[in-house]
């Protein structure tokens, strides 16, 4: 018995009967061998975290703009901490930790540079529309390669759980036809608010765009005082309240989520001083895409011909970090000071 047959075996043991066990999975779009020490979704999560795209995420926006301050997030960071919420969340269930982790790890490959407001434009701009979930896949699907071929080839778990991860409105997903096929993917998605909720909100206190009393305080009161108070009662209150196959939040704790997750996007992401730069980032983007569709660079040329040369640019400037973006940009349009 190899040992991840081993592991497979502890994994069938332990792990609740809801849960997805490596064994089960559907498979990859091309079929591999199996690893004799890594179970399949331990490979996916090992394949995600030594891609390129992930890389990047370390210069992509969370919130603030190619912040200078060192301890503000980044889509790195932010992927990070999701991953870790959802790892314990999955842990405490006896769900599958590794698809869980995997999972978190790609939920944000897709994303674009500056944050949502690189989707934003991105959407307007490409007549078949952008949504970073979509591209996070097409990402792992057909963007990354590996010396066997286009794509990452992960288990059918990882794509699904990669392509559910919004939710649109709320920290639940409302429809059930939008869910990811396992509990593990409908973990990450929730988790992925809780990361969000929390961080941006400390992030906008670092920034003193809000102060600690302009919080909602029934919210406040419910969930905790500190960053780290209000994790740990989204957490338990994730954990107490799923059951069976249903992930879910006890009431009280899912109501208090909402409501800092509605303050968020109404104080603080439309506030004024995030949003001087988003709408310069989004021009910035604009002009990009428009230029680039006359003037496609050798990335562009050199991509899949089965792609429009629309699809090719919206990948190019997707897969951009804000400073490439930047200076892409101060490289076309502003004029160099000469160089003696
Ligand atoms: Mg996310």
């Amino acid at each position: 018995m190899t040992l991840r047959e081993q592991l497979e075996e502890r994994e069938r043991r332990t792990l609740s009967p809801h849960a997805t066990p490596a064994c089960s999975s559907r498979g990859r779009a091309r079929p591999e061998a199996e690893h004799d020490y890594r179970t399949a979704f331990q490979r996916d999560r090992d394949r995600i975290l030594h891609a390129k795209a992930f890389r990047r995420l370390k210069r992509k926006t969370q919130v603030f703009l190619a912040p200078e301050g060192d301890h503000y997030r980044t889509r790195l960071t932010h992927t990070l901490e999701a991953a870790q919420i959802a790892r314990t969340v999955a842990r405490a269930l006896f769900l599958n930790e590794d698809l869980t982790e995997a999972i978190a790890l790609g939920h944000d490959l897709g994303h674009t540079p500056f944050g949502h407001a690189g989707e934003v434009v991105l959407n307007e701009v490409y007549g078949p529309g952008f949504i970073h979930a979509e591209q996070s896949l097409r990402v792992v699907e057909r963007l990354e390669s590996t010396r066997r071929g286009p794509g990452l080839n992960l288990t059918y778990e990882v794509c699904d759980g990669i392509r559910h991860h919004s939710k649109g409105e709320g920290v639940l997903m409302s429809r059930d036809d939008e869910r990811a096929c396992t509990l593990e993917g409908r973990v990450v998605s929730v988790c992925d608010a809780i990361a969000y909720i929390s961080h941006d909100i400390d992030d906008a206190l670092r920034a003193r765009i809000i102060l600690p009393s302009d919080l909602p305080k029934t919210a406040v009161a419910v969930l905790g005082d500190t960053t780290s108070e209000r994790i740990n009662t989204m957490v338990v209150g994730l954990i107490e309240g799923s059951k069976d196959r249903v992930i879910a939040m006890v009431p009280e704790v899912l109501d208090a989520t909402n409501s800092l997750r509605s303050f968020l996007y109404g104080c603080v992401y439309p506030c004024a001083s995030i949003n001087k730069e988003i709408s310069k980032a989004k021009r910035l983007l604009r002009d990009m895409y428009f230029h680039l569709l006359d003037h496609p660079t050798d990335e562009i040329l050199r991509a899949s011909a089965e792609d429009s040369v629309e699809r090719r640019t919206v990948d190019f400037l997707a897969s951009m970090t804000d400073q490439y973006a930047l200076n892409l940009y101060a490289r076309w349009f502003l004029p160099a000071g000469w160089q003696v």
